[in-house]
This record gives C-alpha cells, structure tokens and sequence, in this order.
C-alpha cells in the first residue's frame, strides 16, 4: 500500500455533482484539487467492463497528463431485477442523441424496466450504488477502494438534491432518498467518524484510512 504525501491532488472527473462531493469529502483532509474539467485534460473513454478497470483508466489518464497523483470515481446503480443493470453503464443510460444528460429520462428507462419485469413490491426493487475511487499517481502506480450501499429503487422520483439518479434510491433503513437528504447526510461521514452512509463516502473513507493514516 503506497501513501500519499501530499495534498495537492486532481480529481480525474468531468461530472458535475461527482467533483463537488469528492470535494466535499477531501476538503475537511486540507487537499486542495482541480478537477479533470478545470484542467481541460481530455476525457479518456470508459472502455472497461468493471467499475476498478474505469476508475483506473480515468486516474492513470489525469494523473499521467498533470504529473501529480489523482483520484478518480467510477460508479452506477446496480439493480437487482435488471441483472445488475445500468452498473458499469449508468452514465450511458443518461445520454441523449446530441451527446447531453438527462437524468429524468434515465431515471424512467430504470422504472420503465421495472415495470417490465412486473418489479413493483419494494422487495422486488432492491439495488445498490457502487462507488471504485482509485489513486494513481504519475509512475502507473494505483491503489483501489470500492464503497457500496444497499437500497430500494422507489417511484416517483423524491428531491432535487444530488444528482444523477438520487431521487430514486432510498438506503436501506431511510424514509428518504438520497435526492431528499442534505450532503452531509448522504455522506454520513466525517474525517475520524466510525460509520459512513453513501457509497462514496464509504469508498472514501477505506482511501483515508489506507493511503492517509499512519
Ligand atoms: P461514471 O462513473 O462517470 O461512469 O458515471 C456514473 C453514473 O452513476 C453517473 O451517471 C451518475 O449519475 C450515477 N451515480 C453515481 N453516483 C451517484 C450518486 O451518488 N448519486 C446519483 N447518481 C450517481
């Protein structure tokens, strides 16, 4: 396991409201970071098959070009049902034509599935997020932590904070969804807190804990 030994990283990611909860989460740590998107680094394709093999390529592809160690997000919504569907394509499933996101319309192909399949029971609509971070730095080496949380997809979606496809995902032992919950609560974590709640915050937290710890 390779420490890290400082804190000026980039986070290798082009998305929104992914950039704003990783900062979010290493901004408490003292890291000051550009994103991928600040630095106008080019966003490599996610030609991998697993969420570890994405997260790497999008490290390695912005730790390479800033020549300093960067720290990347690949995740999805895993749902039961669907055989593990969207998982490592849930991006792709927010993509129109003209190349734009429209997460609503991604939201409904997920309940339009749903229904398909007759899913309408709570028990019959169980899936997880899945968050791989990993840190790779300029030499090609990487380090790999993977966060995951249990829930309910729900219809219709509920709240407008988040993003992507939180206003369907309700954590298992929540009245809410994620879309319903302030950061903080969807995180559920802070820097030397025991216990975190979204997949990120876990994921984040076995990164703090093996790279940052002494
Ligand atoms: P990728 O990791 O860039 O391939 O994309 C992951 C996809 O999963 C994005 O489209 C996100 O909208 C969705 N996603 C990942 N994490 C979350 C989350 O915390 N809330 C809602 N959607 C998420």
């Amino acid at each position: 396991m390779r420490k890290l030994d400082t804190r000026t990283i980039v986070v290798a990611s082009h998305n929104a409201g992914k950039i704003r909860e990783i900062r979010d989460l290493i901004g408490p740590l003292g890291f000051t970071a550009k994103s991928a998107a600040d630095l106008n680094f080019v966003e490599p394709d996610e030609t991998g098959t697993t969420f570890e093999e994405n997260a790497a390529i999008k490290a390695l592809a912005s730790a390479k070009a800033a020549g300093m160690p960067a720290l990347s997000d690949d995740s999805g919504l895993v749902v039961d049902a669907l055989g593990g569907a969207p998982g490592v394509y849930t991006a792709n499933w927010a993509e129109k034509d003209d190349g734009s996101r429209d997460f609503a319309m991604a939201m409904g192909k997920v309940e339009k599935a749903l229904s398909e399949k007759g899913a309408s029971a709570p028990a019959d609509r169980t899936a997880r997020f899945v968050s791989v971070l990993c840190l790779a730095w300029p030499d090609g080496h990487t380090e790999i932590f993977r966060g995951e949380i249990e829930g309910t997809v729900v219809w219709p979606p509920r709240g407008s904070q988040g993003f992507g496809y939180d206003p369907i995902f309700q954590p298992e032992g929540h009245g809410v969804t994620f879309g319903e919950m302030s950061a903080e609560e969807k995180h559920g974590w802070k820097p030397g807190q025991a216990q975190a709640l979204s997949h990120r915050a876990r994921a984040f937290k076995r990164f703090v804990e093996t790279c940052l710890e002494a």
